[in-house]
This record gives structure tokens, C-alpha cells and sequence, in this order.
């Protein structure tokens, strides 16, 4: 495997072919995904920075480094995430794992430098997040560090500006919570009435938002589709998700809406979410989804 091998973020790893290629390579790295799409770009980017003859800003995949990076023995590669963390915390990364990191990262590297890993940095505690910016600001020798995250907002805005970030897309990403309660409340309130107006006063936040209405509808959108989807399957034994396990409301909606409706409604969503990566009017296209479901 290396960076010219990943499909999925195409061009997430595109761009850092081009930076490797180029000599530009920064000494922080964020990426914010999902946990397969993070690990896989934080590994290879990793591998490729490791490489003792990268070919055009890629990991060439035959020479020591490459092989020992495969075999999951590279000494200047150094991991860190919750379950590899020292001490007994079991919900967060705590200081002392970056203290070791540190420790580690003030050995003379075997290669030319570290590459650092760091897996669910949305979990470093903030002392722990405190000590790191001293890392991130000047990393011990030409060492890179690399921080994976679901989710930036656990991180601190201290250690967000000194990373150079990356969003990824996932196959089916964790909707975010505010989200995926309009999401569900917007499906009761569908099942409950066929009045347009409720319908549309329940999604109206999302163009209220003086943010960004047109990402906020295409998340929306992403996060509805998974819950219909849900229901489109339960009647064949599907398990119920995380995202549904503790949605009392799930049984009665489906009650409410027959199979046929709720396959409407995911073929509904999607159009919709075509629309909005087309670039249609965002107000419009959840009109046209209020009208159709
Ligand atoms: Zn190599």
C-alpha cells in the first residue's frame, strides 16, 4: 500500500504526494474522518514520510524502511491512542502518554527522523493536548507529527493552528449529535403529518444558520438517509445502530410509514442530496423534500 493506492480521499492524498514531492513537509498534520479513513491516510502518509527512497512523494514499498513499516517494526515509527496509552484512563489520553512520546521523541531516530502517529487525538484530555503544542510547535529533529480525529471540536484552538488540516470523507461517516436529532425529529414529525408547513418549520435551523445553510443541508440530508435506511431494513432482521438503539420513536414511525413510503423517502433524500452537490437553490430542495416525503 502506499498514498497512490488509496482511492477513497483521492485527493487528500494527492495533495500530499505533491507536498512530499515538493520538499514542503510541515511537522503537523491533522486529519479529521472516520476511523478507517484516518488510519489508512495517517498510516501511509506516515510510511511515505519514513521512506528511505520515496519516488515522487509516495512510499516506495521495497526498501528497509518500507518493509519494516509493513511488518509493523519500524523503531522511528511511534503510535499512541487510548488503548496503547499509559495508565489506567479509559476514556481519555492523559498527559503522561505525551510526556512518554516526548521522552521517546528526544532519542536519535534510527532513519532520518520520527513519524508520530496519534490515533483519537480527539481524546487527549486538555493537559495532555497543553503539553503537546510544544511538540507540535518544534518537534524534536525533523520528526512528524500526525493526529487523527473524529471530530475537531475537542480539540483546542492552540493545537488546531499549529496543525495543517485535512477533512476526509468516509463511507458512512457518525453523524454529529445536534444533527442527528434534527434529522430524527424532522422523521417523526413526516410520519406524523402530512402538513407541509411542520415540515418545513422543523428544518427550517438549517437555513436560519448563518453558517454555512448549504453544508449543514447536505449533512442533514446524509444523516436522514441513514436513518430511513435503518428502517428500510429492520423488517428483515437488521440490527438496530448506535445511531437508533435508544430512538423509542423508531417502532412508531415505522409503524407509520409503510415500506413503500420509506423507500420513497430514501430515494427522496438522495435526490435532494444530488440537488445540493449540484448546487440547486438549498431552501428550494428541502422544499421540494418537505413536498415529496
Ligand atoms: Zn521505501
Amino acid at each position: 500500500m502506499s498514498l497512490a493506492d488509496l482511492f477513497h480521499n483521492r485527493a487528500v492524498a494527492d495533495q500530499l504526494t505533491a507536498l512530499l514531492a515538493g520538499g514542503k513537509l510541515v511537522h503537523a498534520f491533522l486529519f479529521i474522518g472516520g476511523k478507517d479513513s484516518r488510519l489508512q491516510i495517517g498510516k501511509e502518509l506516515a510510511k511515505a514520510i519514513l521512506c528511505e527512497s520515496p519516488a515522487q512523494g509516495d512510499s516506495c514499498g521495497a526498501c528497509v524502511s518500507c518493509r519494516k513499516f509493513d511488518h509493523g517494526n519500524h523503531e522511528d515509527f511511534l503510535y499512541l491512542d487510548l488503548e496503547t496509552a499509559p495508565g489506567n484512563a479509559k476514556t481519555q489520553i492523559g498527559v503522561d502518554a505525551v510526556e512518554l512520546l516526548q521522552e521517546q521523541l528526544k532519542l536519535k531516530p534510527f532513519g532520518a527522523r520520527h513519524a508520530v502517529l496519534i490515533e483519537e487525538a480527539h481524546l487527549l484530555n486538555t493537559a495532555a493536548q497543553n503539553k503537546l503544542l510544544k511538540t507540535l510547535e518544534e518537534p524534536a529533529g525533523d520528526s512528524v507529527i500526525i493526529l487523527l480525529a473524529e471530530k475537531k471540536d475537542a480539540l483546542l484552538p492552540t493545537v488546531l493552528s499549529r496543525c495543517s488540516t485535512y477533512y476526509l470523507e468516509d463511507e458512512q461517516t457518525q453523524p454529529d449529535e445536534e444533527m442527528l436529532a434534527l434529522a430524527k425529529s424532522f422523521l417523526a414529525v413526516c410520519a406524523d403529518s402530512p402538513l407541509f408547513y411542520r415540515r418545513r418549520d422543523c428544518i427550517k435551523p438549517l437555513l436560519d444558520e448563518k453558517g454555512k445553510p448549504r453544508e449543514k443541508a447536505a449533512e442533514f440530508l446524509q444523516t436522514l438517509e441513514l436513518l430511513l435506511r435503518e428502517a428500510l431494513l429492520l423488517p428483515y432482521g437488521a440490527q438496530r445502530s448506535s445511531l437508533t438503539r435508544d430512538w423509542t420513536a423508531f417502532e412508531r414511525i415505522r409503524e407509520k410509514m409503510d415500506q413503500q413510503a420509506i423507500a420513497r423517502a430514501v430515494e427522496a433524500a438522495e435526490e435532494a442530496g444530488r440537488c445540493i452537490r449540484l448546487g440547486y437553490n438549498t431552501g428550494y430542495t428541502l422544499k421540494q423534500l418537505c413536498l415529496s416525503l
